[in-house]
């Protein structure tokens, strides 16, 4: 109680000489924001126009309304029932989520949640979950990085929707890979191949799961723990994402 007390007492007198910034454009925040300003909010490229209702990806319709995407027509990804993406990697989205992931501003995890489950609300499909999966961190990576940075999402979005996150010693990464981000969409798939491994399958067992990550690229990490989840006995496996 004491420690509480001058633990807000202390952060009050931090705040009146650092007053909190924007992450983005450093102007001083009002007390009713958080992390970010109102208007660099109203600038992140979030999908709220229309897209395609499989994956997520934008498109341009003539009524406005939502319809499948050409690939989705086409080839449509067979390892997630649906990807769910609040926003557009590109822009000061791009921005906020290296700042998540390479600056430590670990909090940001808030941010996300918050626009990721609002988007699954919206698309009717946050109460069909039945378990929240983060993308497992090789041990390794996670010391060097500090944070598993889909596992902090996740923690953030339980509450939200009201749907338990599975425990880390469930679903791990058994093997160090290279980084995808230095590979071509063709070694990232053979490159991550055999990474994952499903150790207490009770937990997975005729779950609808909704996995998730960061941003997509090529879907080949993605894509690899949705079939190891789906070998593991689970019923379904949507993505879920900060921005595609
Ligand atoms: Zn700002
Ligand atoms: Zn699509």
């Amino acid at each position: 109680m004491i420690t509480k007390f001058f633990a807000r007492a202390f952060t009050a007198a931090v705040d009146l000489f650092y007053p909190p910034q924007c992450l983005l454009c450093y102007k001083t925040l009002t007390g009713k924001e958080k992390h970010i300003c109102d208007k660099c909010f109203d600038l992140l490229p979030l999908i709220n126009g229309p897209h395609c209702p499989k994956c997520s990806r934008p498109i341009r319709t003539r009524n406005g309304e939502n319809q499948l995407c050409g690939i989705c027509r086409i080839q449509p990804n067979k390892d997630f029932k649906i990807t769910v993406a609040a926003a557009e990697y590109q822009g000061l989205m791009k921005r906020l989520i290296h700042l998540y992931k390479y600056e430590r501003q670990q909090f940001l995890s808030n941010l996300f949640a918050r626009i990721i489950a609002e988007q699954a609300v919206k698309k009717k499909v946050a109460d069909t979950f039945d378990l929240l999966v983060p993308i497992p961190l090789h041990w390794t990576r996670k010391r060097w990085r500090g944070f598993n940075q889909a596992r902090e999402i996740c923690r953030s979005i339980s509450p939200l929707i009201n749907v338990p996150v599975i425990p880390e010693s469930a679903f791990r990464r058994v093997r160090k890979t290279t980084p995808q981000v230095q590979l071509n969409a063709a070694s990232r798939t053979s490159n991550i191949r055999g990474a994952f491994d499903v150790r207490k399958t009770k937990y997975i067992k005729d779950k609808n799961i909704a996995l998730v990550d960061d941003v997509y690229t090529t879907g080949a990490t993605s894509g690899e723990c949705s079939r190891m989840l789906l070998r593991s006995g689970a019923k379904s496996v949507s993505l879920l994402i900060i921005a595609r």
